[in-house]
């Protein structure tokens, strides 16, 4: 992944520090409108990461200890970590094996009197079947909060991915669609807490910093509530109103490079790559594909050969249960979690990646799973 930055970023930062406001202020308040809009909800709340946006959403609902919330192993560790953020307990379900994402099938099995709340990772960008699992969790009174960090761009039955979540976390990271060096974003259409999520972000403040200096008098604030301080600054909201411009010649670029690496993979028996699912589409915010059950070499040895051979590809979604921060962590059964980190690559995938380049990278790809090589 490269962000795809460029002069309108970089003066628009400049501008941002020229005017002499770069904490939270109104550079933010006009990225938070914009991005509402273009995600179709009604309120967006800035943050300084998604891992924060998520921590607050989770505090915004009251998790706590004791509490144990639902989360795919397969992910950014983030989305766990926020749990735990909060005192409560992350419960590792497992993911579909054409989507990699949780369901409400993966779910059931796993939700039990103490479930608060799960976290639907639509990862990778590939829109998770929210309806579904939602279905499933509002009888029991569980909350679906959606870690939408790669989805920006993504539709789920026609409209944007996190159009009406209840609660949805967003990530600026460079290594998303689009990026403010760090930073993200809570969406929610409820207004009380979008109002509470923006005291959480700041302090507990009862008056926000901005509004104090604007609002002319003197304006003594009170502090609420034990809180964060979890701000995005103005300078990376600038930023964001461009790339958030960019967005959609972004998502189109991406898709037609997928739409590539499809037509040049497709006759290498028993690969698959990453695909829209039924109920919607991808931005492709990574490009994964899971090797064959017989290629001649291991994932991380392919990995090793491509790195050699110049092309820069990922192990694919790491499993968060295989990492020492969750050694010993209670857990079921990860079987197609365990197959999609052991045998998933990312290949490179960016705005201005190449023709000639990514020629390359599929001719490198056959070269390690000893096929032949095609003309392209
Ligand atoms: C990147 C990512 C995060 C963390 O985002 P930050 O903005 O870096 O905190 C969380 N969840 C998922 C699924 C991610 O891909």
């Amino acid at each position: 992944m490269k962000p795809w930055l460029g002069d309108a970023e970089a003066q628009a930062a400049s501008a941002a520090v020229l005017s002499g406001w770069v904490a939270q202020g109104p550079k933010v308040a006009a990225f938070e409108d914009a991005f509402a809009r273009r995600v179709a909800a009604l309120h967006a709340v800035a943050l300084s990461s998604c891992t924060t946006a998520l921590h607050v959403a989770l505090h915004l609902l009251g998790v706590g200890p004791g509490d144990e919330v639902v989360v795919p192993s397969l992910s950014f560790i983030a989305t766990a970590n926020a749990v735990r953020h909060c005192g409560a307990e992350p419960v590792f379900a497992d993911v579909e094996p054409e989507t990699g994402n949780l369901s409400a099938a993966t779910v059931a099995q796993v939700l039990t009197e103490r479930t608060r709340a799960v976290v639907l990772v639509h990862q990778a960008g590939v829109p998770a079947d929210v309806e579904a699992l939602r279905d499933l969790c509002r009888p029991r009174g569980v909350t679906v909060v959606e870690d939408a960090a790669c989805a920006a761009g993504s539709t789920y039955r026609g409209v944007p991915v996190g159009a009406d979540a209840e609660l949805a976390a967003w990530s600026f990271h460079p290594r998303k669609l689009i990026t403010t060096g760090e930073g993200g974003m809570l969406t929610t259409d409820r207004e009380e807490w979008a109002v509470r999520g923006r005291r959480l972000r700041e302090h507990g403040m009862s008056v926000s910093a901005a509004e104090r200096h604007s609002g002319g008098g003197a304006v003594v604030e009170s502090y609420l509530e034990t809180a964060f301080n979890y701000r995005m600054t103005d300078i990376q909201a600038a930023i964001g109103l461009v790339q958030l411009g960019k967005l959609d010649a972004i998502v189109r670029r991406r898709r037609e490079l997928a739409a590539r690496y499809h037509r040049l993979l497709a006759d290498v028996p028993g690969l698959r790559a990453v695909r829209d699912p039924e109920h919607g589409t991808t931005n492709y915010q990574s490009f994964w594909v899971l090797l064959p059950d017989d290629a001649p070499l291991s994932r991380n040895d392919v990995l090793a050969r491509l790195v050699e051979r110049g092309v820069s590809a990922r192990r694919g979604i790491m499993a968060a249960h295989r990492e020492p921060a969750y050694a010993g962590h209670p857990r079921g059964d990860l079987p197609v979690t365990e197959r999609f980190t052991d045998r998933s690559l990312i290949l490179p995938l960016y705005h201005d990646l190449g023709e000639a380049d990514q020629l390359t990278v599929v001719d490198e790809l056959r070269a390690a799973l000893d096929l032949p090589l095609v003309s392209h």
